[in-house]
């Protein structure tokens, strides 16, 4: 799933995931995971994300080999928020093997509508469900709906790590549109309007895969 931040690749990976009972694979979320501890190594990778900045590429290829070497991702899985370069969709190709089917869906969506869903983002520190305050507030004043955790603004949604995120994102990513232009099934979905109907959108490319995997299981 390719996009920029806030265009909704998480909250649309996690329905895919749902749909077709494949694990939905989130470096950031594995990332936010491994930075709650105290370690030299999580310190290192909370500096880069606090700012915006990627992750070197180093610690994000070992992530994700580990994580899609386990047995619920043979059948197939989501990805979100990788690869984010050219140099980790080369690796990615390495790992799963080149003939392998990658389906690509890359969420567009405006400056103005990524800067008003991020910055009212909001998520649950014990179960990592996300909120908006004003799109999707939660039922009780800052607990999550799910589970009762408190809820936190990611030190990314801030405005100054914004601005950093969508320059990265312009820089490092955005490349790999052209990259997977070029190979096979892209497919462009318009991200500005609410979930539902994005989910709808992309399900609409899936109709054919949604029918084999309902009669596999
Ligand atoms: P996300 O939850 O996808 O918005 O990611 C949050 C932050 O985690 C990013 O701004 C990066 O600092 C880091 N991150 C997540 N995925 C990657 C990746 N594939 N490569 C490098 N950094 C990443």
């Amino acid at each position: 799933m390719l996009g920029p931040p806030g265009s909704g690749k998480g909250t649309q990976s996690a329905r895919l995931s749902r749909a077709f009972r494949i694990p939905h694979i989130s470096t950031g979320d594995i990332l936010r995971k491994l930075v709650s501890g105290k370690s030299p190594l999580s310190k290192k990778i909370k500096s880069f994300m606090e700012k915006g900045k990627l992750v070197p590429d180093k610690i994000i290829f070992s992530i994700i080999a580990l994580r899609l070497n386990k047995k619920d991702a043979r059948k197939g899985f989501v990805l979100d928020g990788f690869p984010r370069n050219l140099r980790q969709a080369n690796r990615l190709e390495k790992i799963i093997g080149k003939g392998k089917a990658l389906k690509i869906f890359n969420l567009k969506v405006s400056n103005r509508t990524i800067i008003k869903r991020l910055s009212g983002r909001r998520v649950c520190r014990l179960c990592g469900a996300n909120y908006h305050i004003q799109f999707q507030p939660p039922k009780f004043d800052n607990r999550c709906d799910k589970c009762g955790g408190i809820l936190y603004q990611r030190d990314d949604d801030k405005p100054a790590a914004i601005r950093n995120r969508l320059k990265v994102y312009r820089m490092e990513s955005a490349p790999l549109i052209r990259y997977y232009r070029k190979r096979g099934s892209f497919v462009e979905i318009d991200a500005e309007p609410d979930e539902e109907k994005i989910f709808a959108s992309i399900k609409k490319y899936l109709k054919n895969d949604l029918y084999k995997i309902k009669r596999r299981n």
